[in-house]
């Protein structure tokens, strides 16, 4: 394979290293997706506390005095097949905690410690690092690396392209006006059309308005931040950013996630091993549904539409349907989830936590995923439910209405649909959407049908990393 250029692409976690959220996902599966199509990918990421061990060997391939109060050093290694760049900066990152937060609570100096971040990858992107290494395109992720674009941009660009990626705007990097100095950006550009941002700062905004192109995680997500409803105050900005703005949509890994490769295996074409699956999810939570058994694997957030759930089970439940959630998140969720389950036993199954092998279990055995999002810049369970013939019903908002095709009459005599969609997220289109999932689960030949179709779906990386690859195409000289 020809080499058609390089990327440094800048976050605050990548799997397998560090994750708190999907974005971590997309960033630890780039390298890998886009590696055959001729782009060779390093992420730079900070050096959190225990993250050198990963590896015995690192190459010193970067040093940075005056970084915020002390000295950073870059070091190169590989961790399961990614070439990882490790920003060194003890006074930065060796802290016990997560990647945000200690046991006290957010880091105080956030703002300091993610400009580091990208004042690095900004040095590195304009001269390349010592091991000769220098990239063609600066790929920065959400807020954490926001600055990056803006520091490159500042300080002359040297023929580099950006691109920044949005994976949720609901974090934006908000910083005093005070500190723009400390943040080393240039006083002259602190007006509304520029830096300012409500009267501060916000990295996000920073990087909106210097990179080159924006790109979020799916297309509908990408024309919704351009309306108030969704864009959390930096709808006008990314408006007037229209023409470099586009969606791409998540891929799945299909090695870990793939009925084929389960315990009990099923195919679209060989659909027997679900219904074992199914037997023995109704086990486990010690349930017996005659319809539909719909799962819920999710954060318990009202992003996540959870608190229309008891609104609408009641009806479903009359309907024959059933209901296992694995999921925790905010104790008043929790709380209404457990609910359910005293309420209706053997047809609500619960499991408050975490825990990807049983979730794997859900999938297999589930009949369709819920998923009534308020809003999703992608989401990933639709695509698993789609991959494990558990036909997504979901909210038609961001990625989720970009990966679902409604099962209408013109879709099921098409042969298209994939699942159920609904709108606006609120209790009675969901309810509808429910008494519309009965219906179809009543027809077998039809259910099938549509599951078959979902299984058949493309959620893998190789589409969107082409698109990636068309993008930084775009950027090169
Ligand atoms: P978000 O990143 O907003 O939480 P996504 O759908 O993009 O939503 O990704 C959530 C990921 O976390 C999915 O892989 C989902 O399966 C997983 N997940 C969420 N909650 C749980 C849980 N309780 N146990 C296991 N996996 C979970």
């Amino acid at each position: 394979m020809t080499l058609k250029g390089r990327v440094l692409s800048v976050a605050s976690e990548c799997v397998p290293l560090v994750k708190t959220g999907g974005l971590a996902d997309v960033v630890g599966a780039l390298p890998g997706a886009l590696a055959p199509l001729g782009w060779e990918m390093r992420v730079l990421m900070p050096a959190y506390r225990a993250l050198r061990a990963r590896t015995a060997d690192w190459a010193e391939v970067w040093r940075e005095e005056g970084l915020w109060g002390g000295e950073g050093r870059v070091l190169l290694g590989r961790v399961e097949g990614l070439e990882v760049m490790l920003l060194d900066a003890p006074h930065l990152y060796d802290r016990e905690g997560g990647p945000y937060a200690g046991p006290g609570g957010d880091w105080w100096d956030n703002a300091q410690r993610f400009a580091a971040l990208s004042w690095v990858a900004a040095k590195i992107a304009r001269v390349g690092t010592t091991d000769g290494w220098r990239p063609d395109v600066l790929h920065v992720h959400d807020w954490q690396a926001g600055l990056a674009p803006a520091y490159l941009a500042y300080g002359g660009s040297e023929g580099v392209g950006s691109v920044l990626t949005i994976h949720n705007i609901a974090f934006q990097g908000w910083a005093a006006a005070s500190q723009l100095l400390d943040l080393r950006l240039p006083a002259d550009q602190f007006y509304p059309g520029a830096l300012e941002y409500y009267g501060g700062l916000s990295s996000l905004k920073a990087g909106l308005i210097t990179c080159d192109r924006i790109t979020t995680v799916s297309p509908t997500y990408a024309a919704e931040l351009m309306r108030p409803e969704f864009g959390m105050g930096l709808q006008g900005v990314i408006a007037t950013r229209a023409s470099v703005v586009s969606g791409i949509l998540n891929g799945v890994d299909t090695g870990v996630w793939s009925p084929e490769a389960e315990p009990v295996p099923y195919s679209a074409a060989a659909m027997q091993g679900k219904a074992a699956n199914r037997a023995a999810l109704c086990a486990e939570f010690g349930l017996e549904v005659p319809g539909p058994l719909a799962i819920i694997v999710s954060r318990l957030t009202d992003q996540k539409g959870i608190d229309l759930v008891p609104e609408v089970l009641p009806e479903f439940i009359e309907g024959g349907g059933g209901l296992v959630v694995l999921g925790s998140g905010d104790p008043k969720l929790e709380a209404a989830m457990r609910d359910l389950a005293a309420r209706y036993p053997g047809r609500v199954g619960l499991r408050i936590g975490y825990d990807e092998a049983m979730s794997h279990r859900i999938f297999s055995g589930g009949d369709a995923v819920l998923v009534p999002s308020r809003f999703e810049p992608c989401g990933l369970t639709q695509m698993y439910g789609l991959r494990y013939g558990c036909l997504p019903v979901v909210a038609a908002v961001g990625g989720l209405a970009d990966t679902v095709i409604h099962a209408n009459p013109a879709a099921l005599s098409a042969g298209v649909a994939t699942g159920i969609t609904f709108h606006p997220t609120d209790a009675t289109a969901f309810a509808t959407a429910l008494r519309q999932l009965l219906a179809l689960h009543a027809e077998p030949k039809l259910w099938s049908h549509v599951q078959r179709n979902a299984m058949k779906q493309d959620v893998s990386w190789a589409s969107s990393a082409a698109e990636y690859a068309a993008l930084y195409e775009g950027l090169l000289a």
